[in-house]
């Protein structure tokens, strides 16, 4: 039994109350290798932002749980050693059953997703607030993120053929009933880097599929009902042109990839969205240059001349996002 304040991490709570009445929105990154942490903590540190390391049961398989919250805890070191002590969450991502959450609280997670949403509700309200009990009565309180409404798209082993959008009646019963601490809602995000089918989308003048607008009004009323409460949005990659076109230019194939625009997920960070989880658009900026250096230097062998550029690009990419995206930067 390990408590997450030994690992040098802190849960969620006064983060969300924080990203809520300041207006901006933390960052969560996935991360299932050291560079991946590496570059979200040079850039968190960098632009003096809270962040949530985040770990997807793909990631538990990839990694191994235990290596993962170990470099957690490095992750937590490494920022003081950068130079600025960050707030630092280590997050269970899309956990969707009791055990598993137990176990990673048990192991030092400081917060957990349980993800009920493909559950009729009210199979959805007891196993969340199962969870919630659980997480809430240990020695160092953890936090629980929960879920009501479906995201399209495949993320890791999450995956979802149709969405619905959250049903803002249902919000205050369910936060009410389980007492979570934070609510993920669907409003038209969506996992993976191609959101949306193109015939979804219009086409701008270069040909490039802009998608839906996200359902504010949705969310609007989610707010009126639970004021103040902590959103989290799933899915918001905005999956950038450049590193779609980079990928494809050094022989990558990813037809109809679109995201979410950025000034929309800007919008949304304002409001209640207090949490947004960006995993898609790491994996595309690391893909990219990696394709690049393979391809511009063929008698390279060392990983670490091509994991190194993947790493700096990544680092770039989550500094602008929580200067430009999130508004996170100077909140730590
Ligand atoms: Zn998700």
């Amino acid at each position: 039994m390990t408590s997450y304040k030994e690992l040098g991490l802190v849960n969620t709570k006064d983060l969300f109350k924080k990203a809520v009445s300041g207006g901006y929105a933390i960052p969560a990154y996935n991360f299932n290798n050291m560079e991946q942490m590496q570059a979200i903590i040079q850039a968190c540190v960098e632009t003096k932002s809270p962040v949530i390391l985040q770990v997807s049961a793909g990631a538990r398989k990839y990694a191994n749980q235990n290596i993962l919250r170990n470099m957690a805890r490095g992750a937590v070191e490494y920022a003081i050693e950068l130079g600025h002590n960050i707030p630092i969450a280590l997050h269970l991502d899309h956990g969707d059953t009791f055990e598993i959450c137990r176990d990673c609280i048990e192991t030092g997670f400081s917060s957990v997703m349980i993800d009920g949403s493909h559950l009729p509700y009210n199979e959805n309200v007891a196993l969340t607030r199962k969870v919630c009990e659980f997480a809430h009565s240990q020695k160092d309180y953890v936090t629980v993120e929960g879920e009501l409404g479906v995201l399209a798209g495949v993320e890791d082993d999450v995956s979802s053929e149709h969405s619905h959008y959250t049903e803002p009646s249902e919000v205050v019963d369910f936060v009410s009933k389980t007492k979570v601490d934070s609510l993920a809602i669907s409003i038209g995000t969506s996992h993976g880097r191609a959101k949306f089918k193109p015939e979804q989308c219009t086409k701008d003048s270069n040909g490039i599929l802009i998608p839906p607008p996200l359902r504010f009004d949705i969310l609007e009323e989610i707010e009126k009902q639970i004021p103040g409460f902590p959103i989290v949005l799933h899915g918001s990659s905005s999956v950038p042109v450049e590193y779609v076109q980079l990928i494809e230019k050094f022989g990558g194939k990813l037809s109809d990839s679109v995201g979410i625009p950025e000034d929309q997920l800007r919008r949304a960070a304002k409001s209640a969205v207090c949490k947004i989880n960006i995993d898609s658009d790491g994996r595309l900026a690391m893909t990219a240059i990696i394709r690049q250096v393979f391809t511009q230097k063929p008698d390279e062998f060392d990983p670490r001349k091509y994991l190194g550029p993947a790493r700096d690009e990544l680092k770039k990419l989550y500094a602008h996002k929580n200067q430009n995206v999130l508004g996170s930067a100077g909140q730590a």
